[in-house]
């Protein structure tokens, strides 16, 4: 049992107090963790990047909070910003477990080491996939790092058996079919047989159709299962 007093907490900077579709089978809250080390192009939550104090939610009240939210909710979702950029989440995911909570993380795989201690207590997990792991760096901005530590949390993770979704945006100045067909290439070497595929949230930015279309048949012809989302 963590106290509360004794954990800082998370650095919250917003929260969706209810959502039935960001943790599969469950009722649950989003607390959106401030701060991420990468610089994605597409980045859909962009005051949410600087590593800075969000002074928008205490610990302390978000945890007051969840605790007459019990019995309506199910589950807290971990999103971001990059919750593994947080330095006091396990505490924070043990103080949420110990309130008889189940916990979603969201992640884009910043920090190996982090996912590890985390993971056996976190019951979901959305990763993120951003481009092949070697090309990373065209997407996050943040060095050819980051495609090495985001192959690393997608080994771990199909390693432990937990469930998951992986996901990837689909940048239109960035991917080709041939590009598409290279991380797929990769991700089912690696063991994953699923992916989530969205679209940009910029209705006037996607690929054209035929392109789209070569996109989708790449993934298709070497992941046998596909899903979209708009
Ligand atoms: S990893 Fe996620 S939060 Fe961080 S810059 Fe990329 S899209 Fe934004």
């Amino acid at each position: 049992m963590v106290a509360v007093a004794d954990n800082p907490g998370l650095n919250v900077g917003g929260i969706t107090p209810f959502t039935t579709i960001d943790f599969p089978g469950h009722l649950a809250a989003v607390l959106f963790c401030q701060g991420c080390p990468w610089r994605c192009r597409y980045c859909h939550n962009p005051h949410l990047l600087p590593m800075v104090p969000s002074g928008k939610h205490a610990w302390a009240d978000i945890l007051s909070w969840l605790e007459t939210r019990k019995g309506l909710l199910e589950g807290v979702v971990l999103s971001g910003g990059e919750p593994l950029a947080q330095r006091h989440l396990i505490p924070s995911v043990a103080q949420l477990r110990d309130m008889g909570y189940a916990v979603a993380l969201h992640t884009s795989g910043v920090s190996p080491r982090r996912f590890r201690e985390v993971l056996p207590s976190i019951d979901w997990v959305g990763l993120d996939i951003k481009a092949p792991f070697d090309e990373y760096d065209a997407i996050t901005a943040s060095g050819a790092v980051s495609g090495k530590h985001a192959k690393e949390v997608l080994v771990d993770l199909l390693a432990s058996g937990k469930a998951h979704e992986l996901r990837c945006t689909l940048d239109p100045d960035y991917f080709t079919p041939e590009r598409a067909a290279k991380m797929a290439t990769q991700l089912a070497g690696l063991g994953a047989g699923h992916l989530i595929v969205q679209s940009c949230r910029d209705n006037e930015h996607r690929h054209s159709k035929p392109v789209a279309e070569a996109i989708r048949t790449a993934f298709e012809q070497i992941l046998p299962n596909v899903q979209y989302r708009s």
